[in-house]
């Protein structure tokens, strides 16, 4: 039965893996260190906006269809054009339209490996070849080099997560420009993370390099995971063609008065990087001082490698403690788990279940 209900699906989307995002537990008990969110609450702007936003009836209609208020208050943030701004549904349906827009099946798309794993996901979706090749990164260094030839092949899409997950190293802006300038393929820098770290963003060189598509999301520096709000920079005639694929409607009323809300409270921003940064060189510190060796991140997050290279034992210990990390069950992946950095309490409390681990 369920044999002929599906039979209809595509051959590859049935052989395909889903994507699997980590746990989100409903209960509150849990120190939740596994997917990246920021500890800290959005800045107080936010829930006044949304509350004026579902006032009086203005939820019967539809959002705005491009969400141009969002737009022009990214563009504001980063002195970016208007029409070189694109807003989805979180980066992630910005991800989705850039493979759809650059990829049939068989074409390539490549990366640097490991990264972020919904880019397997995406390709296989549309069946492209995929292209992996190892991060060149020193354990405990979180500069990266790009490989010269993620360019070969022929790709028409290159994704570059800088700072990168799961290990938390930034691709040079140097080699992101040579790349850009060596490739007609789309080159996509993905920095969800980089507002936790001291690296120049890519928007630095994207007006020298028209096949470079910069991606920001308000999911990590800005606390709004739960709102769903991606930008991407582009040039503007690329702009126009991503947006084709966007979904009608893609960002509600309410998501886009928090969005603009947050993007006009850019100290709020950074003051709140500022202490998730702190507490990131505290807790990769003490993690030492009581025999771990994490690895320098500039994310919110660092890897931490782990005894006998069994990743799972101390995601169970410390699941065990109440404590929830990211484990990968991958060959690449499974000695290691990533922690995300939260507050100093809860960083404490990390430190203390590891320094119990034997
Ligand atoms: N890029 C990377 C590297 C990520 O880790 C994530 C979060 N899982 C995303 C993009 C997607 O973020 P968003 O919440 O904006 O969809």
């Amino acid at each position: 039965m369920a044999e002929r209900v599906i039979a209809g699906v595509l051959p590859r989307v049935r052989a395909m893996k889903a994507y699997t995002p980590g746990e989100q537990p409903s209960g509150g008990e849990l120190v939740k260190l596994n997917t990246n969110e920021n500890p800290y609450p959005p800045s107080p702007a936010v829930a006044e906006a949304v509350r004026a936003a579902s006032n009086g009836s203005s939820l019967r209609l539809y959002p705005q269809p491009a969400s141009d208020d969002v737009r022009a208050a990214a563009a504001a943030a980063w002195q970016r054009p208007i029409d070189g701004v694109l807003i989805g549904n979180g980066s992630d349906e910005l991800l989705v339209m850039l493979t759809r827009a650059c990829l049939e099946p068989g074409q390539t798309v490549a990366w640097l490996s490991p990264t972020y794993s919904l880019y397997r996901t995406m390709a296989d979706a549309v069946g492209a070849r995929v292209v992996e090749l190892p991060v060149q990164r020193e354990a405990d260094h979180s500069r990266a080099l790009l490989d010269e030839d993620l360019a070969k092949g022929n790709p028409r899409l290159i994704f570059v997560c800088r700072p990168n997950s799961p290990w938390g190293e930034t691709v040079d802006l140097d080699e992101l420009g040579r790349l850009c300038r060596s490739t007609d393929a789309l080159v996509v820098a993905d920095e969800a993370y980089i507002d936790f770290s001291h690296a120049d963003s890519a928007l630095e060189i994207l007006d020298q390099n028209q096949n470079l598509v910069v991606l920001r999301t308000l999911s990590k520096a800005f606390s709004l995971a739960g709102v769903r709000i991606g930008i991407a920079f582009a040039s503007p005639d690329l702009v126009v063609e991503l947006d084709k694929l966007r979904d009608s409607y893609n960002v509600s009323r309410l998501n886009a008065a928090a969005a603009v809300a947050a993007l006009q409270d850019m100290d709020y921003l950074r003051a709140n990087c500022d202490r998730v940064m702190a507490s990131r060189r505290r807790v990769i510190e003490r993690l030492g001082a009581v025999g771990w060796q994490p690895w320098a991140s500039d994310a919110n997050f660092f890897w931490l490698p782990c005894p006998g290279d069994d990743g799972r034992a101390v995601y169970s210990r410390l699941a065990d403690a109440g404590v929830l990390v990211r484990w990968f069950d991958s060959p690449q992946l499974s000695g290691g788990v990533r922690v995300t950095v939260g507050t100093d309490e809860q960083m404490d409390l990390l430190v203390q279940c590891l320094g119990n681990f034997s």
